[in-house]
């Protein structure tokens, strides 16, 4: 008779030993080993984010230590340089905190009929702004409905997808957003002109720091969690991540929720 308990991988067996029998404890270390490689290659990761930053930050700060007097005028070059790597810094730490929070899974997700329409159209406004008149962006709102779901996530993973649209897209290009109903789903799709994504790479877009090309996601401010905590918040309510994309073409990212989470305009589900 063996007991297999999967969270501690510890095994009991009883095993022939002569005429009697003896009891077996062992323990599989092959998922612990797993967790170890994850564990380190995260620290590894996060350090080597923050190192580049440091330096930059650090190697200004140097030039000063030594100068006589500071030329505002001259340094201004230095100080902005110095300010986009520290927002970098907060911009890192701030995606790791939220990943904590949503991995930690401690605290329950509050939960209340979002209004997403509403909710669009501020990011919509804010896709304007980041855009800075270098896209046409469109809002197309399908539908009325509402979803069940926790306001702040929702906002901070449909920000993820249409920040993502803007940051991949280059000057000229198109990016339409679309709230709709699909058989009784709703979905929330954000399709772009951008550069599109090799198919080889997409089913590991959403892993921890992942990038098809590290310099350009780094060059538009990206820490490589966005689509990490994209996919974490759209398990938290039950929903999936679709990805189409084509290179040089342009990609669409969809995100689908289960009819049980719609609230139908008129009704209360
Ligand atoms: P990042 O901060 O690097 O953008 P994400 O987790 O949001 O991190 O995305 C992971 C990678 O997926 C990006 O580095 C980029 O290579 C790719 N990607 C995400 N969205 C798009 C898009 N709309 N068009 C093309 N590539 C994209």
């Amino acid at each position: 008779k063996s007991l297999r308990n999967p969270d501690l991988t510890l095994s009991i067996q009883l095993v022939p030993f002569g005429d009697r029998q003896k009891l077996l404890l062992s323990r599989d270390v092959t998922q612990l080993e797993r967790v170890e490689t994850m564990r380190r290659d995260f620290v590894a990761n996060v350090s080597h984010e923050l190192r580049t930053p440091l330096t930059v930050v650090g190697g200004f700060l140097e030039t000063f230590e030594d100068a006589e007097q500071i030329n505002m005028q001259q340094s201004r070059r230095h100080f902005q340089l110095m300010l986009d790597q520290t927002r970098r810094m907060q911009g890192l730490v701030d995606d790791l905190l939220t990943l904590s929070r949503l991995e930690s899974n401690q605290e329950r997700m509050s939960e209340e009929a979002v209004d997403v329409c509403a909710l669009l159209q501020i990011l919509h406004k804010e896709a304007l702004s980041l855009s800075d008149g270098r896209h046409h962006l469109s809002l197309e709102l399908a539908t009325d409905s509402k979803l069940l779901g926790n306001e702040r996530d929702l906002r901070s993973a449909f920000g993820n997808l249409v920040s993502n649209a803007v940051r991949y897209t280059p000057e000229g290009g198109d990016i339409e957003l679309r709230w709709e109903l699909n058989n009784g789903e709703a979905r929330f799709c954000v399709k772009d002109s951008g550069i599109g994504i090799d198919p080889q790479y997409i089913s590991r877009l959403t892993e921890r720091f992942y990038r098809v090309d590290r310099g350009r996601s780094r060059e538009t401010g990206g820490t490589g969690l966005g689509l990490s905590i994209v996919k974490h918040i759209l398990t938290r309510h039950q929903g999936r991540l679709e990805i189409h994309s084509e290179p040089g073409k342009g990609s669409l990212f969809c995100a689908c929720f289960p009819a049980r989470r719609v609230i139908e305009s008129g009704k209360a589900n």
